[in-house]
């Protein structure tokens, strides 16, 4: 098994100016391609430090990676050190130095010549790509170990980790095969499916499984290790078909599946399109909806229906109805939903309203209590829901709750 540790570099990091999130991000990264990460540091801007923290993570770990202080300004340290600490000696490839240059020309900017110091790299070192940025990700690789810089500023370092790094060490031949498949479920909660996994199957051994809970759902990834790559699969997909068999109709998608991708796709498949009226998730829903490329192919168009007025006037809500099951009600969503698609001229329409906190609880109707409406051509329903306590969780909670529901209704599956 290999250890790895992660080192985050940079004075603000350490004083928490700045939340270091690289380190968590390299972590989850690392684990979802079977490599144990042990430990984790964060260094100020020292050269000693630095040198020492590396030295340190050598001895106990086979892959070390960094991040920061690649760049090229006085306080970006980590060349120097990496070039003394691994007696390396700096050279310029030209290739780099052109891809910057272009890079600043495409922006209409003459290279600032100090940029030309990012294309001077230790010899002997691998080079992750960074197309979205000048400061490429180091990799100093030798038989016993891999130590790899990447840049700080935490969009680059992703691009670079996710394009660069991560299918390079998914690559290399750590003596395991190691086979990752993540389903993601909706509408079942992390302890209900544990509990229903851990008494119904049997886990075989080298297959770990992790439930990770979100605001989208639970995700539940499955690592397969074997000493062959089919091994791995076939164990993986194994355990798969199995889980499907008990709570299939809870699963939406795979891997890097969304809700918002996942009913995009069905909408477009069908050729159909959606509308949407919101009340308490305030926009938050079409935000979701829209952050898919292409949904403009689908998606029509919401109204944020905030006040009863606004319900009323724009989405049709009668007050009757108001003032008799009030704005959070299976009723007023209905009304809100039929409204929305009537409006937008869609195929199908999502509503939501509910009490999203901390205040406007009542005993009747506590914070959390959610009604989601959906309208198509054949049918018109809403459906309760009672989220928790945190207003932002439960808004966005309310949001994938109502993309599930509109899944489930396409492919007609049970409502329950
Ligand atoms: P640059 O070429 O931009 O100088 P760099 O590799 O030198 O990149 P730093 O100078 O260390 O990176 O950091 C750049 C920015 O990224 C800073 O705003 C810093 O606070 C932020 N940053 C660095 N490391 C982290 C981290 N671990 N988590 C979150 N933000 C970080
Ligand atoms: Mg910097």
């Amino acid at each position: 098994m290999i250890i790895a540790e992660i080192i985050t570099i940079g004075d603000e990091l350490l004083l928490g100016e700045t939340t270091d999130t690289n380190a968590g991000y390299i972590a989850r990264k690392l684990s979802g391609i079977g490599l144990s990460v042990q430990f984790k540091s964060t260094v100020g801007d020292s050269l000693e430090r630095i040198e020492e923290t590396i030295r340190h993570a050598l001895k106990r770990a086979q892959l070390v990676i960094t991040t920061g202080g690649l760049g090229p300004t006085d306080d970006d340290l980590t060349k120097k050190v990496l070039v003394k600490f691994f007696k390396r000696q700096l050279v310029l490839n030209e290739q780099l130095l052109e891809e910057i240059r272009e890079r600043y020309h495409r922006r209409g900017i003459e290279m600032p010549a100090i940029n030309e110091e990012q294309a001077l790299l230790p010899n002997n070192s691998t080079i992750f790509k960074n197309d979205i940025g000048s400061a490429a990700g180091i990799g100093i690789i030798e038989n016993d170990y891999y130590f790899i810089s990447l840049p700080g500023v935490p969009t680059e370092m992703r691009h670079v980790l996710d394009n660069e790094v991560i299918p390079f060490l998914a690559k290399q031949n750590f003596g395991q095969a190691i086979k990752i498949t993540t389903l993601r479920l909706n509408g079942i909660v992390e302890s209900s499916l544990a509990e229903i996994i851990s008494a119904e199957l049997e886990i075989e051994p080298g297959v770990k499984l992790a439930y990770l809970p979100s605001e989208s759902g639970v995700d539940l990834r499955i690592v397969a290790t074997a000493d062959s790559k089919e091994k791995a699969e076939n164990k993986a997909q194994k355990l798969v078909k199995q889980i499907e068999k008990k709570v299939g109709r809870f699963v939406y998608g795979y891997d890097s599946d969304s809700l918002q991708s996942v009913t995009g796709q069905l909408l477009s498949d069908n050729d159909k399109s959606l509308a949407v009226a919101e009340s308490c998730t305030g926009g938050k829903l079409g935000e979701i909806i829209t952050s898919v490329p292409g949904s403009s192919k689908y998606f029509a168009g919401g109204i944020i229906a905030y006040s009863n007025d606004v319900k009323v006037s724009e989405l049709g809500v009668k007050k009757t109805t108001l003032n008799k099951y009030g704005a959070v009600s299976a009723e007023t969503a209905i009304e809100m939903a039929l409204g929305a698609r009537k409006r937008f001229s869609a195929d199908f329409a999502l509503s939501i309203t509910g009490v999203a906190g901390p205040g406007g609880g009542t005993d009747e109707k506590p914070v959390g209590l959610t009604f989601i409406g959906l309208a198509s051509a054949h049918k018109s329903f809403a459906k309760e829901f009672n989220f928790g306590r945190d207003r932002e969780t439960n808004r966005a909670r309310a949001s994938y709750a109502a993309l599930e529901l509109l899944r489930k209704d396409i492919l007609d599956l049970e409502i329950e």
